[in-house]
């Protein structure tokens, strides 16, 4: 029988994850289908029981769900961590949590880095994304600065983090911006439809930096436009990030080795055809 798998959130429509797992499914020939429901907080509870009755194998969950989810499942002891799922399986019958947003965050880092420890990093957000990716560059002795709109919200991140420390996006940022050896935009900063916005420009940045925008849409940010402008030679873009947060889930339903080069290209074909102007 064909197995089900899907993503539940709030909005979930304008998700990329059901073209990048149907595309490794194929790509693998499995009798499986992804899908995206509609799912509220309310509703949280019921929808995961239900997924568990009806058989469906594997779920991710995205905004706003991530962190009340953990209460529903058995969470793995890193996502607990976290305070956050976005991956459940249903294989051995009890729905179990995981956290792959770290792990993808940091395969789409290494891309373009060599050795995390003793790097200092500078993540903007304290947000879901943020906790997730300090939390694994903390873990690898990264030396981690959380630069957050709401001071209080990166105050109580660099707490449960080992070499962390907390500062605002005013000229605490600009000033330690000249230090940094890698920039992580984890905010939802110059996403669709607010394509023009960045938090950093161009003038703060120097080319050894490593700029990563984990959003994906668009492909190239503002901050990844800004960057090239500072002659910026390495820059990682959101959809890796997706692609291999969406690969590690993908093996914990399957057990299988996924197709990352499909999956990837499934998400750019996407992205390159939506026209300009459409909001997704
Ligand atoms: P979240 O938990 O809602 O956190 C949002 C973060 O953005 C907070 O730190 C918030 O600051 C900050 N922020 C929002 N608007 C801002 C503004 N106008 N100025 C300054 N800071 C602002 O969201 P999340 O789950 O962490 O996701 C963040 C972004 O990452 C989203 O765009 C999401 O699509 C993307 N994402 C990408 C991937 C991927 O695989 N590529 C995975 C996960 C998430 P405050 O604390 O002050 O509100």
């Amino acid at each position: 029988m064909k197995r089900i798998y899907g993503i539940i959130g709030d909005p979930v429509a304008h998700s990329l994850s059901p073209v990048m797992h149907n595309a490794a499914f194929e790509k693998l020939g499995l009798d499986a289908l992804y899908l995206a429901f509609r799912v509220s907080k309310g509703e949280l509870k019921d929808a995961i029981r239900g997924a568990k009755s009806l058989g469906i194998a594997g779920l991710n969950v995205t905004i706003p769900l991530k962190e009340k989810a953990l209460f529903f499942v058995n969470a793995e002891e890193e996502a607990k961590k976290i305070g956050a799922i976005n991956t459940i399986d249903f294989g051995s019958g009890t729905p179990v949590g995981y956290n792959t947003d770290g792990i993808g965050s940091m395969q789409a880092l290494k891309e373009v880095v060599d050795e995390i420890k003793g790097k200092k990093v500078l993540i903007l957000g304290a947000g879901g994304a943020a906790r997730a990716i300090s939390f694994y560059l903390d873990a690898e002795g990264a030396k981690v600065t959380i630069a957050n709109r709401t001071k209080e919200r990166a105050a109580q991140l660099t707490s449960i983090l080992h070499n962390a420390k907390s500062i605002g996006l005013g000229a605490e940022l600009t000033k330690q911006l000249k230090d940094m050896d890698i920039l992580i935009n984890a905010t939802s900063v110059g996403m669709h439809p607010n394509e023009d916005a960045t938090l950093v420009r161009a003038d703060l940045m120097h080319p050894d930096l490593v700029v990563f925008d984990i959003v994906y849409n668009p492909m190239e940010t503002k901050l990844l436009k800004e960057a090239k402008k500072a002659g910026v030679k390495k820059v990682v873009d959101g959809v890796k990030m997706l692609v291999y947060q969406g690969a590690a889930s993908f093996k914990i339903w399957t057990k299988k080795e996924p197709p990352i080069a499909e999956m990837e290209k499934a998400v750019r074909d996407v992205l390159n055809s939506i026209p300009k102007r459409k909001v997704l």
